[in-house]
């Protein structure tokens, strides 16, 4: 049987939604200890006195309409940062539960589950197979206890997709055991889809997206979970009640109407050139051993010496990401792929 809710912690579960909004509707607001008015005389239409909805409406139709899911199987939150602390927080007992990560990958799974006193099993991706999945070790950790595993695809920072195959075969092994977070903040840059649409067979999958990459919204904080109704009901009872502010809510509705979803896609699709060519080029240069092939927006490069590297690139002007306490990943870097300016920057600071 695979009941995501009896993976969760008990105490979790028996909590009951504070939810102080309901039934607040068109009547005059006395109960939230709010000023009657604005923060300053001109403001009237900012409407910042009050508090923001808990899950607003209007965004979470068009957040769960981007992704072909109802809203009652999303939550919007602070970041897809946020909903990963949130799944290991309902999920995960301090000093008993293990969640399981996929190193070289997303560094706050593991920060996320340590904050909360959750082990953290390391499973490594296969270099050899271009950072392909360990599916016979990932299905084992999956079926071996752990509460949670941990999937990135476009993985950050290696900027490989998983086939679907190796996603169903950890599911499929996690099945009624453990829950699986596909974290697809990068998903638009690839023209796939992603796994949302699996929710509906597999209530242990949660799929996490984002405003902050594709959509150019990083400073906004919006992220959302993505899950079967009874675990997104059992996860706003942990997010704090006012997670998203208005402000951000509302730049962010303003960016998903037609225009703007427009515009992210002409974007996408000159990153992915930009990403080729960049890709090309630097594989090119005699200070790179390799160039990853990824379909995000970014890249990842191994180069013979990252320090010198990285001090070419700041006197340049420019910063890119080092790795250089990463037992997978000693001499890379992970470059940004921007605008090819910017690109050509970064060939030329590495030429010399
Ligand atoms: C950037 C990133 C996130 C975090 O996104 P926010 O929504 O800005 O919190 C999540 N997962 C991966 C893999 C990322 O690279």
């Amino acid at each position: 049987m695979n009941d995501p809710l009896a993976l969760a912690r008990p105490e979790i579960r028996a909590l009951r939604a504070y939810d102080p909004e309901a039934g607040a509707g068109a009547l005059e607001r006395l109960h939230a200890n709010e000023l009657p008015w604005p923060p300053w005389a001109g403001d009237e239409a900012s409407g910042l006195h009050r508090y923001p909805e808990p899950q607003p409406r209007e965004l979470l139709a068009l957040v769960a309409g981007l992704h072909g899911v109802e809203p009652g199987q999303a939550l919007l939150c602070r970041g897809s940062d946020e909903a990963i602390d949130l799944v290991v927080r309902g999920f995960c007992a301090a000093g008993r539960d293990t969640v399981v990560t996929c190193p070289p990958t997303f560094g706050m799974y593991a920060l996320a589950a340590r904050i909360q006193g959750a082990a953290v099993h390391e499973v490594p991706l296969r270099r050899a197979q271009g950072f392909a999945l360990d599916l016979e070790a990932t299905c084992a950790a999956a079926r071996g206890g752990a509460k949670v595993v941990f999937l990135c695809t476009p993985n950050n920072p290696t900027g490989n997709a998983h086939p679907d195959a190796d996603l169903a075969a950890v599911l499929e092994a996690a099945a009624g055991r453990a829950m699986v977070v596909v974290d697809e903040a990068y998903m638009e840059f690839t023209g796939r889809t992603g796994c949302a649409g699996w929710i509906g067979q597999h209530p242990h999958l949660l799929v996490l997206r984002t405003l902050s990459k594709a959509y150019g919204l990083a400073g906004a904080r919006i992220g959302a979970l993505l899950g079967a109704r009874p675990v997104v009901d059992l996860l706003r009872k942990v997010i704090p009640p006012y997670a998203l502010a208005r402000p951000a809510v509302e730049a962010a509705v303003r960016a998903l109407q037609p225009a703007g979803l427009a515009t992210v896609r002409e974007r996408v699709q000159r990153l992915a050139a930009e990403r080729e060519r960049l890709a090309a080029a630097l594989g090119a240069l005699p200070c790179v051993r390799h160039v990853w092939p990824g379909c995000a927006n970014f890249l990842l490069v191994e180069v013979r010496d990252a320090d010198a590297a990285v001090q070419a690139l700041a006197r340049a002007g420019l910063r890119v990401r080092a790795f250089r306490d990463d037992p997978w990943l000693g001499h890379a870097l992970r470059i940004t792929v921007g605008t090819p300016g910017q690109g050509d920057r970064v060939l030329e600071a590495l030429r010399t």
